[in-house]
């Protein structure tokens, strides 16, 4: 079997985790399978690079001179425990030293020009995953698994769209056969970095937060792997994030859709892209945990086992605005939504939901709040006529926002989800501020205050049952 299987921050990010997942490639590689591995920054090292960079820019490099000690410090705890031969240790300590020193210089340039570009941005964000790689690939070569470090960038070829770019696929598989397939065949495991790509000129991009998820499934269908297994710090996709409802289970078996519903309204546990070359391609995920790795997880493949259950999940996206136009001169006049969307589309915000009452005297929308500012002079701007006739009275931006989302293939054609929903929200007595069904009926969402959130959530979990048993019957590794 070929399985391209990809580590997290916490699979990587300290030495007990990293035991682990030698056992787990080793046990893979023993049984016979081909294994492309792909891995994420060590834990909390993308936030760090991100953190020197953005204060760099604020005139402050002495941040990023204590980041890069203590991302050093981090590295050499792991090569310390693992690299006995002080050959490899120091190769790969200094390659990593070498990154960190890139580092401080482009932290100084980005302070002395003042200015910190979304391509720099792109290049430092990208730097743990390359010290990642190289640490991986040295640990598995000295427990006896062949291995080979690869830097992405001649990988996954995508578009210039910095800080969330796509990949080019046709390229993308082009170059993935080329270099994946020949060490795969000579039963070397590539180790190749999460989260970044490089544009068809070599510069840096990458996927977006949480992108090494999205580098897996891209990869996966590159080289036609049999099945891509995600493995992180939880037993799969579960009915709830569990740091919010401790009674949260595991979903034994999703669909794409249902997944990918959940990964775009904020299961933190799949970047939200990822599905989609798995789905097109039809290749079966798992979602398994490294630090219980016997546990069957979570199995996605086109038809889920539905099971009985109406609702298998809620989810919640926090730090968003709702955007509310009203005003009774909106009524009945054709092309208002348009100039408003098209007003909002110009400033490149994603809109997260949309909702509109029936008589026409408000249209609601949620953005993120960082995007707010914008979007309200954007829409203040083009809504300026009517704005001075009073056709429309007020635009206005509500920030704490937070869309609850409750998911699930079984809801299509269900009635009465809507009245649970309410219903347990009412007892709890939080307020619903807005709410929309997608058309494909996989999910109802609903906007309330960001304090209402977490008791939501659990109200929720409890009314529709997700906590007391198991959907479905459990899978297995196969
Ligand atoms: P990794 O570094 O392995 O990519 P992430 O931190 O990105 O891990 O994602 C895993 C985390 O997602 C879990 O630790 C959990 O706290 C969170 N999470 C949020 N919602 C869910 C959910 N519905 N199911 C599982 N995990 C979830
Ligand atoms: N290291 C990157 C991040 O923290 C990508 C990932 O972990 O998936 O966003
Ligand atoms: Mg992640």
């Amino acid at each position: 079997m070929l399985v391209v299987m990809k580590f997290g921050g916490t699979s990587v990010g300290s030495v007990a985790a990293l035991e682990n997942v030698v056992g787990i490639v080793a046990r893979s590689v023993q049984r016979g399978d081909r294994v492309a591995v792909v891995v994420s920054a060590m834990s909390g090292v993308t936030d760090m690079l991100l953190r020197g960079a953005r204060q760099a820019v604020q005139g402050d490099t002495e941040t990023a001179r204590q980041l890069h000690r203590e991302m050093l410090r981090r590295h050499k705890e792991v090569l310390d425990a693992f690299l006995s031969d002080p050959k490899v240790h120091d190769e790969v300590l200094n390659a990593i030293q070498s990154f960190l020193n890139e580092f401080d210089s482009l932290c100084h340039s980005i302070k002395v020009l003042g200015e910190l570009t979304p391509r720099a941005l792109d290049v430092i964000a990208g730097m743990g995953e390359r010290m990642s790689v190289r640490q991986v690939a040295a640990i598995l070569e000295s427990r006896g698994i062949a291995a080979r470090a690869l830097d992405a960038t001649q990988l996954i070829i995508t578009d210039r769209n910095f800080g969330a770019a796509s990949p080019l696929m046709p390229q993308t598989t082009r170059r993935s056969q080329e270099i994946l397939v020949p060490l795969l065949d000579a039963g070397i495991v590539p180790v190749i970095t999460g989260f970044i790509g490089a544009t068809e000129e070599g510069i840096v991009t990458t996927l977006g937060r949480g992108g090494s998820d999205y580098s897996a499934t891209i990869l996966g269908c590159a080289i036609a792997a049999d099945e891509i297994w995600i493995w992180t710090d939880v037993n799969g996709v579960m009915t709830a994030d569990p740091r919010i409802v401790p009674d949260a289970c595991t979903i034994p078996y999703l669909s794409y859709i249902e997944v990918g519903e959940m990964a775009y309204f904020g299961a933190k546990v799949l970047h939200p892209q990822a599905i989609r070359p798995a789905k097109r391609a039809g290749i079966p995920v798992r979602i398994l945990n490294t630090f219980e790795p016997e546990h069957p997880g979570t199995l996605i493949t086109r038809e889920a086992d539905g099971g009985d259950k109406r609702v298998k999940a809620v989810t919640a996206i926090r730090g968003l605005s709702l955007i509310v136009i009203e005003g009774s001169g909106m009524l009945g006049v054709p092309g208002v939504a348009a100039r408003a969307f098209g007003a909002v589309a110009r400033t490149g915000t994603n809109v997260l939901m949309i909702s509109q009452s029936s008589s026409e005297q408000s249209i609601c929308f949620v953005v993120p709040t960082q995007d707010a500012p914008r979007v309200l002079s954007a829409l203040r701007q083009e809504m300026e006529r009517e704005l001075e006739r009073q056709d429309i009275e007020n635009i206005t931006a509500q920030d704490n926002i937070v869309i609850l989302t409750v998911v699930g293939a079984g809801m299509r054609g269900t009635p009465g989800i809507a009245s649970k929903v309410f219903g347990a929200l009412g007892r709890e007595h939080i307020n619903v501020i807005a709410i929309a069904q997608g058309s494909s009926e996989y999910n109802i969402s609903i906007v309330v205050d960001q304090q209402d959130a977490d008791n939501a959530v659990r109200a929720l979990h409890a009314e529709f049952g997700l906590g007391t048993d198991a959907i479905g019957t459990t899978g297995s590794l196969s």
